[in-house]
């Protein structure tokens, strides 16, 4: 695997003609890779001829500095997991590198987008993320761009944003990795407590509930049953969503929408863990 720390040396290797004939797949992260990283990645490696992973945390979409500050940073280990699965390159550039000063901020409206579910508890996130995503994708101009389903809302605006930039790039969406008992895996699962670990799986549990509930009841009172049964289990809830997965404003029917989603934020030892399922889809 190569590793690349500067935009210059990646876009050397990149421009090269033998490597531009060839599709590439790209999968942003920010590092403390796991099975839900692992699996864009396996993904991409199926899709294309070479895949490109990027770990960089990014501070823009960071409000909160401690938040920033405690997101772990094994380094050493995400490298042996990526040349294990057989990635192609890593870029691991420095905020200099990915925001250089005379670069021009571009203006991007998210249309609204980005002012529900996670966007009302996280003010500027959403645009932290268009922006780092967006200078990443001029630097790798990948064919395909893995995300998650795990971080739903953030896939959806990409998705609007690619749209909208008519940009040539393809978004796949991959589904989310679980644990066994069904806690979504994340990168901040590990800053939990062993009660708090434990505790967790109420979540993903309320989630398959509620898109139980869905079949015979309202949207209205699914969300009120699953918010009862997470607060009586001593849950600290930031939202609890039943939208639309085009434009994630909530809903209480789902005969106008293409895709129905329920996303929460849930906080554990302080730890905002995010979760989510689909209860319609329609291709
Ligand atoms: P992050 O490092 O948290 O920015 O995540 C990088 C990418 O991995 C994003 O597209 C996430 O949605 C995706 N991802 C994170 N956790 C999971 C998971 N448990 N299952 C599937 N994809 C995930």
């Amino acid at each position: 695997m190569f590793i690349f720390k500067t935009v210059k040396s990646i876009q050397n290797h990149l421009n090269k003609k033998q490597t531009r004939q060839k599709k590439i797949g790209f999968v942003p992260t920010m590092g403390a890779l796991h099975e839900g990283h692992l699996s864009l990645l396996k993904q991409s490696l199926k899709e294309n001829d070479l895949t490109v992973v990027s770990i960089f945390v990014n501070p823009t979409q960071f409000g909160d500095p401690e938040d920033l500050e405690k997101y772990p940073k094994p380094i050493e280990s995400d490298i042996e997991k990526l040349e294990k699965y057989g990635c192609d390159l890593l870029f691991l550039p420095e905020t200099k590198e990915v925001y250089p000063h005379n670069r021009v901020k571009k203006e991007i409206n998210l249309r609204g987008l980005d002012k529900t579910m996670e966007g009302a508890h996280r003010p500027n996130h959403f645009a932290g993320v268009v922006g780092v995503v967006d200078r990443l994708l001029e630097i790798v101009q990948p064919d395909r761009l893995y995300m998650g389903q795990k971080d739903y809302q953030q896939f959806a605006i990409i998705k609007q944003f690619l749209r909208r930039t008519k940009s040539k790039t393809e978004l796949i969406r991959i589904p989310i990795v679980r644990e066994a008992d069904g806690l979504a895996m994340s990168s901040r699962n590990i800053r939990l407590s062993d009660a708090g670990r434990k505790k967790a799986v109420i979540i993903s549990q309320t989630l398959y509930q509620a898109r139980e509930d869905s079949k015979t009841m309202t949207l209205t009172e699914v969300k009120q049953k699953a918010l009862s049964h997470l607060k009586s289990n001593g849950m600290d809830v930031d939202y609890f969503e039943i939208a639309d997965g085009d434009n994630l404003q909530s809903i209480t029917t789902s005969e106008q929408s293409d895709t129905v989603i329920i996303c929460t934020t849930v906080r554990i030892d302080g730890i905002r863990l995010l979760d989510n399922i689909i209860i319609k889809e329609s291709h």
